[in-house]
């Protein structure tokens, strides 16, 4: 039986892996953490999650937790992300970070810490949107650079990040298939009289209503378009590829691992 710890518990996302951890067998929540001071401290995750009594109370405790915990999931805020990788690391514990928003510099701290525990960061981690980064690096691939790259994302009004780390990921795998730095070629902010420059990879962003996520990658020639687009239309898909991963991560030695190394397991 994995006991997993939940690091954001009282959020959206940590109410959702609450709720799909309650319908596996094979896993249970043993540890939940948010922010100290929040006003869900000391609530039972369970019935907080509407999913009745778990006996598991949110705390800010997250050394006292983990200890009791074989593997973390930290869906929380940038900011907090630092801390978890310094409280897994210390307490050797693999750890997913579902977390978007995060610095270059931060990304540095990832691979020092990979030499000590099993870390898998996600900026989604639905099956889906696995599968959709996979096949957008392919066409990226196969595709001439005249292909006109653009992303498109939508998400809910209350999202902080934009664009989405998804749809950075998603341009990452492109720049990356195309030879390309997405830093060098990512355009943000396509407002002004300028005509698009080749090999540009466009972000385009929408915000509002309760939209959970949509994502789509655009290859536009001249002639043809060719569209992939992955909408989420319930969180529960995210919840329930992380805790996939995290049952997969807890079996792997030290290392950094992707949601695409899971695919073949998911697949069988
Ligand atoms: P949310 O605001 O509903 O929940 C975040 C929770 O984290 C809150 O309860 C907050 O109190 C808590 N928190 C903040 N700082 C903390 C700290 N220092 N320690 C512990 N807890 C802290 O947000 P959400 O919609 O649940 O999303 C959370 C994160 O997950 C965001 O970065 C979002 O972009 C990301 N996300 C990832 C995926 C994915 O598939 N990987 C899917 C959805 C959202």
């Amino acid at each position: 039986m994995l006991r997993l710890l939940i690091i954001g518990a009282a959020g959206r996302m940590g109410q959702a892996l609450t709720r799909a951890a309650s319908e596996r067998s094979d896993m249970r929540i043993t540890g939940a953490v948010d922010a100290p001071g929040g006003a869900q401290v000391g609530r039972d995750v369970g019935e907080l999650a509407g999913v009745g009594r778990l006996g598991v109370t949110i705390t800010s405790d997250l050394a006292a937790t983990l200890a009791e915990s074989d593997a973390a999931l930290d869906f929380s805020h940038a900011s907090a992300s630092a801390t978890s990788l310094a409280a897994c690391v210390a307490a050797g514990r693999p750890l997913l970070i579902g977390t978007t928003g995060h610095d270059a510099h931060f990304r540095h701290e990832l691979e020092r810490a990979a030499r000590h525990i099993a870390l898998l960061v996600a900026a989604n981690t639905s099956v889906g949107v696995t599968l959709l980064t996979e096949v957008a690096r392919r066409c990226a691939e196969v595709l001439p650079l005249e292909f006109d790259v653009e992303i498109f994302e939508a998400h809910h009004r209350h999202k902080k990040d934009a664009p989405s780390g998804t749809a950075l990921a998603l341009g990452r795998a492109v720049a990356d298939a195309r030879g390309q730095d997405l830093d060098e070629v990512g355009v943000r902010n396509r407002i002004g009289a300028a005509p698009r420059e080749p090999g540009e990879i466009g972000f385009a962003v929408m915000r509002g209503g309760d939209i959970v996520g949509e994502h789509s990658v655009v290859f536009a020639g001249d002639g043809e378009q060719l569209v992939l687009t992955h909408r989420a239309t319930d969180r529960s898909v995210f919840a329930r590829g992380a805790l996939e991963a995290a049952a997969w991560l807890a079996r792997r030695p030290p290392g950094r691992y992707h949601m695409r190394d899971i695919l073949s397991k998911t697949a069988s």
